[in-house]
């Protein structure tokens, strides 16, 4: 069992570390700026924790929460004013915005250099043609989490099952850098058992809970699951965790998994782009 809350904490207090050193070397205190649109209670709760861990992790934040009915055009104007702030390293809107605004058009407005979530076109064309840049978080946290399993990366055979831009497709970039053979799987992907048991590591990002089970994973695979799918049965992944753990080498619970890894993954990305900035 990988187990993401631990290796999320070990990360959270590397980057302490690390903040530390580098105020010590004369470097400025690193700030986070969240934007939030509207009173979902979920969203709230995700932005009251990264605002938890960035004080964990001695990085500054500032927040901005505006009303439901925020005109996008307001919104694109904060994103920018804050990619002006001379204060902000990092710049964090929680997705997804009301529906009468476009993610998309909001996320343009993002200076890449302070592009915390790796979102920007520019981020994920630097991703994909294997420069350094601000890397999502959700998929950086899967690489730290195989690394931490021990899983060779190199030369092994990668199924990823699901090519979102918020996971799915930065993996592919991540692991190709890596030196895996990667194979991306969707919903139109014919014999997808077949495709997914050649995996020595198995990634689900799908959204439909369960959908992978014993006959998808080859023995002693890592499996990876980044599902979070909440059911009348509680928060489930897309992998059938019982009955792949008995064939898997190395897999991730949900709740307790990939989770975790997103926020401790965030504070390595404010880090670095204030140390870039610094420069
Ligand atoms: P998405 O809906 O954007 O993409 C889903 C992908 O799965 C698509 O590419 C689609 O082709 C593929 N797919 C759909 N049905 C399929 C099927 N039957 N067989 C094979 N492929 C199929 O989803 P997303 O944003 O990538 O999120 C995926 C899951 O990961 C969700 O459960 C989401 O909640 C979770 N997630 C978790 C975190 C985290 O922090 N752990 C972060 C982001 C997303």
């Amino acid at each position: 069992m990988i187990d993401g809350r631990q290796v999320s904490a070990e990360v959270r207090e590397r980057v302490a570390g690390e903040v530390a050193d580098f105020i010590a070397a004369g470097g400025h205190q690193p700030v986070l700026a969240t934007v939030l649109v509207g009173d979902d209670p979920a969203s709230h709760v995700y932005v009251a924790n990264k605002h938890k861990a960035c004080e964990a992790a001695g990085i500054g934040s500032v927040h901005h929460e505006l009303p439901a009915d925020t005109s996008q055009q307001d919104l694109v104007t904060l994103v920018k004013a804050l990619g002006d702030d001379d204060e902000v390293d990092g710049i964090l809107v929680q997705l997804p915005p009301p529906d009468h605004i476009d993610a998309d058009a909001v996320i343009a407005a993002i200076d890449p250099t302070k592009d915390v979530d790796g979102l920007t076109a520019t981020n994920a064309g630097l991703l994909a043609g294997g420069r350094p840049g601000l890397v999502p978080c959700t998929p950086a946290g899967v690489i730290e989490l195989l690394d931490h399993a021990g899983t060779e990366i190199e030369g092994a055979e990668a199924v990823i099952v699901g090519r979102s831009n918020l996971v799915g497709r930065p993996l592919i970039s991540l692991l190709l850098g890596r030196n895996a053979t990667v194979t991306a799987a969707h919903s139109r992907t014919r014999d997808l058992p077949g495709v997914c048991s050649r995996a020595d590591i198995l990634i689900a990002a799908v959204g439909v809970p369960g959908l992978l089970g014993a006959e998808h994973v080859k023995p002693g695979a890592t499996v990876i699951d980044v599902g979070i799918n909440r059911t009348d049965d509680g928060l489930k992944g897309d992998v059938d965790f019982e009955a792949a753990a008995e064939v898997a080498g190395a897999i991730t619970p949900v709740p307790g998994g990939v989770g975790p890894m997103t926020i401790a993954l965030l504070m390595v990305n404010t880090l670095a782009a204030a140390k870039a900035r610094a420069k």
